[in-house]
């Protein structure tokens, strides 16, 4: 004999199952290198549509910690320069890591497939229209300050 066992009032009477909400502007991380303690690249896909100059820079970062009076969440969104040329696939970043910083002490834990937030609206003056005619390029910079000349540098215009 077959029993038949009722579903039990939990099981119907559950909540759906939220999903975390979707992150705007969301990008997925594809790789993540840690050059010292106080420095990390990570590569992340592109939106198809984000067209950029070499040099220039976009806003990138996470949601913020939810508001304990609103219970809302705002993206936590830092200025970072792209290191990768204009004709790659994929955007790539050079990080810093402060301890207590809003956005690295997190963003410094990223990992492989993991999602950020990437405004896509680049903008800014590094850029070759700006630095033609001139012959040779000097730069001095230091730390993540090599980003936009990680970009500039890979660009074919530059050679
Ligand atoms: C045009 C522009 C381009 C930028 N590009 C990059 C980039 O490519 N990579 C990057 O890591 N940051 C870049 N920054 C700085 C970046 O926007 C953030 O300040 C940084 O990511 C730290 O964020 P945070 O919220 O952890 O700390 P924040 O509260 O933003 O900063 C805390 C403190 O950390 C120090 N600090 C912040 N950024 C740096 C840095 N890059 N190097 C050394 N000390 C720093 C400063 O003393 C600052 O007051 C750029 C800023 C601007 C305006």
């Amino acid at each position: 004999m077959n029993e038949i066992t009722p579903v039990s009032d939990a099981a119907t009477n559950a909540a759906p199952v939220k999903a975390a909400p979707a992150l705007p502007d969301a990008q997925t991380v594809t790789a993540v290198k840690h050059w010292t303690d106080k420095l990390f690249s990570f590569r992340v896909s592109r939106p198809a549509s984000l067209r950029f100059r070499s040099g220039e820079f976009v806003m990138i970062g996470l949601m913020g910690e939810v508001n304990e009076k609103t219970g809302k969440q705002k993206p936590l969104l830092r200025a970072y320069s792209i290191a990768s040329p204009s004709w790659d696939e994929e955007m790539e970043f050079y990080s810093i890591k402060v301890e207590d910083g809003p956005l690295t002490s997190r963003l410094q834990h990223i990992k492989v497939g993991d999602e950020i937030i990437l405004r896509p609206k680049p903008v800014g003056t590094l850029v070759h229209d700006a630095l033609i005619p001139g012959k040779r390029i000097w730069f001095f910079a230091t730390g993540t300050g090599f980003a936009p000349f990680a970009s500039l540098l890979r660009e074919p215009q530059t050679l």
